[in-house]
């Protein structure tokens, strides 16, 4: 069989992060990205960017903490490198601060992070109004500029990108002899996928250099966290709302909470607000398919649902797909030199 053709569709942090793996762990194939929106209009070029996973219900706490270690060795390592401000990767300290101490005093990710330890009581006296907190070292990802670091390396190694909508996968069959789905909530759409429900989030970008630790509360509802030149506050979670409209009233309750966290940000200035979909589904959707029309088959590859945590498992997730690419080569292999018998 000559050199396998791969279509990658989506250019967010899992489409391009899924291409990348593809083309490390199988170099004789031929990638393509294909996406109707590339950085800086992605879910993706939204999001705050920490690396705090979010639970996912129906996918096992060891496979979760597998993508997120993977992720945060891969990024630790581009924070550590002459590449890190291009990449946008930086490292942040900062404190997670509870009313009342949570049920579980250690979450799964603890040891993946760096020095997480509970807060001492003169810590805890910057947060009046709580008891208990967690002190720990994590990595924030600036998507615009990660994304764009992605491209390059993708473009680096001879993959090609196309802006094309898909409305259908089979419209790709005679081009492509794999098909990897990496379209976010557009996969609601594409695939018909009515488990996947969009979950609007509402962030502010300010400029308020002085910040330089995160503060997020315990539920992870009120955050705010430092980036490389401005300061992302947040947050919302509006289940089911597919609404990308910024709205004022919830931009100057975001500010408010915020502000009661970290009293110094009513002199922050410069406010842009952002409102992505986070594309949520009790499970990542990370699996291998092969659809059939009349006897015709076609073998997909589905990495998509990350929800509110895809930054902070992109790297795991997109090495599982790549792995799952390999098997659908083998599969073809195997039935080409069957067909040759
Ligand atoms: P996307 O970035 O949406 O990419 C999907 C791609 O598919 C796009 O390029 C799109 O154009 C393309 N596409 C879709 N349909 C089609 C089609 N039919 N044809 C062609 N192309 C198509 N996660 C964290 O880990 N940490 C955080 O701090 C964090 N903060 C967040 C804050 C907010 C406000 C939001 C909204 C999300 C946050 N997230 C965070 C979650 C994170 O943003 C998502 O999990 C992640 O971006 C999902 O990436 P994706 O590549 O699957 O989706």
């Amino acid at each position: 069989m000559a050199a396998p053709k791969v279509a990658v569709i989506g250019a967010g942090v899992i489409g391009l992060s899924t291409a990348l793996c593809i083309v490390e762990t199988c170099p004789s194939c031929s990638v393509t990205v294909l996406s109707d929106q590339f950085s800086p209009n992605t879910t993706s070029d939204v999001a705050a960017g920490m690396l705090i996973p979010h639970t996912y219900p129906g996918t096992p706490i060891h496979v979760q903490k597998q993508w997120f270690k993977e992720t945060f060795t891969y990024l630790f390592a581009i924070s550590n490198s002459a590449e890190a401000s291009e990449a946008g990767i930086q490292l942040v300290s900062g404190w997670q601060v509870f009313k009342s101490p949570p049920k579980e005093e250690l979450p799964f990710w603890s040891d993946a992070v760096l020095g997480f330890r509970s807060m001492s009581e003169a810590e805890l006296q910057k947060f009046p109004q709580c008891r208990f907190g967690q002190a720990f070292t994590t990595l924030k990802c600036e998507c615009p500029p990660y994304l764009l670091w992605l491209e390059k390396r993708l473009k680096a190694t001879g993959v090609q990108m196309y802006n094309r909508k898909i409305s259908d996968l089979w419209e790709l069959h005679s081009e492509y002899d794999i098909i990897v789905n990496c379209t976010g909530i557009g996969a609601h759409q594409l695939v018909g996928d009515k488990k996947l429900f969009p979950v609007r989030g509402q962030v502010l970008q300010v400029y308020a250099p002085w910040v330089k630790n995160f503060i997020r509360d315990g539920d992870g509802l009120t955050y705010i966290y430092p980036g490389i030149h401005r300061v992302t506050l947040g947050g919302t979670r509006e289940k089911e709302s597919w609404n990308l409209s910024p709205d004022p009233s919830t931009t100057k309750d975001i500010f408010d909470r915020c502000c009661s966290l970290e009293p110094s940000l009513r002199e922050a200035h410069d406010i842009k607000v952002k409102v992505g979909l986070r594309p949520s589904r009790h499970c990542v959707r990370l699996q291998r398919e092969v659809l059939n029309q009349e006897g015709v088959k076609l073998p997909v590859v589905h990495n998509y649902g990350h929800g509110a945590g895809g930054i902070s498992v992109h790297r795991g997730t997109a090495k599982d797909a790549a792995r799952l690419v390999g098997e659908c080569i083998a599969a073809l292999r195997g039935s080409s030199s069957g067909a040759k018998l």
